[in-house]
């Protein structure tokens, strides 16, 4: 059983969408018009993991209002990788931060928590604030193998990650077997895993960063779901795939998620 590391929800609640392999250039422009159409009124932080390409556009389009990233990276900082991209790159379109060790790239272009842990040092290093995904699959959590599979995927996924750097890392629990099925955790499951990570992090660094870290839930998060697992305590924010890609949407999650109590 994880001792009980509770956050404070004193931050304000950090919506990420991630878009994957989806919006041209003049489909995120359109969805930006249309989101803010919704006139959502927000003390949230709304940030945008993009395309490559969109990343450049949606900062001139919209500033300092959100926050844009990506959704991968290079671990080297230029050289002889055709087709790769490295964080100065990153940086100079415009992101701020950067999603690494989804369960998309760790399934299709098998990505291990050692390689993981190179891109994250080097985003740190550049300056990129690094979303790490981590979860387990539906056979782990059967296995009732949930804790340890975390515990490993952070052991090595932030080796050599300093008590100086890991307040610019942000973690997402994102339960594979929830990402893109509509089969959103509950909300117990969610509070008992990010619990979980808060102790691990207390036993990695120590109690205040544990109670610091910004723990995100990411998994088929809906309008349906927005609501409770907004308020379930340690979540301190999304991280959104297909619900992020239409404004509507997207907003209506935000405006559920706008009463977060503060513990
Ligand atoms: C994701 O891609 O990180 C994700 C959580 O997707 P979805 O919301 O579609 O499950």
């Amino acid at each position: 059983m994880p001792r009980t590391t509770r956050a404070a929800k004193t931050k304000s609640f950090l919506q990420v969408a991630n878009w994957k392999m989806n919006k041209t250039i003049r489909e995120a422009k359109q969805f930006i018009e249309q989101f803010v159409n919704e006139k959502v009124v927000t003390k949230q932080q709304i940030w945008f993991a993009v395309p490559f390409t969109d990343i450049s556009p949606m900062k001139q389009l919209v500033g300092d209002v959100y926050q844009i990233g990506a959704q991968n990276m290079h671990e080297a900082s230029s050289g002889a990788y055709t087709g790769e991209i490295a964080a100065e790159m990153l940086l100079e379109a415009g992101a701020s931060f950067v999603i690494l060790g989804h369960s998309e790239r760790r399934k299709y272009f098998h990505e291990t928590d050692s390689s993981i842990n190179k891109k994250v040092l080097r985003a740190i290093e550049a300056g990129l604030k690094p979303i790490v995904c981590i979860g387990e699959s539906f056979e782990e959590r059967e296995e009732e193998r949930t804790e340890e599979v975390l515990k490993n995927q952070l052991l090595e996924g932030l080796k050599d990650v300093s008590v100086n750097s890991i307040s610019s890392c942000i973690i997402a629990y994102e339960p594979i077997w929830a990402i893109g099925t509509g089969k959103t955790a509950t909300s117990d499951m969610v509070v008992k895993a990010h619990e979980a990570i808060r102790s691990i992090f207390e036993g990695l660094y120590e109690k205040k960063i544990a109670e610091e870290m910004t723990i995100l839930y990411g998994g088929s998060v809906s309008p349906a779901s927005a609501e409770e697992l907004s308020k379930s305590p340690g979540v301190n924010g999304f991280l959104i795939g297909t619900a992020s890609l239409d404004p509507a949407t997207f907003a209506k999650i935000v405006t559920l998620s706008e009463n977060t109590t503060v513990e």
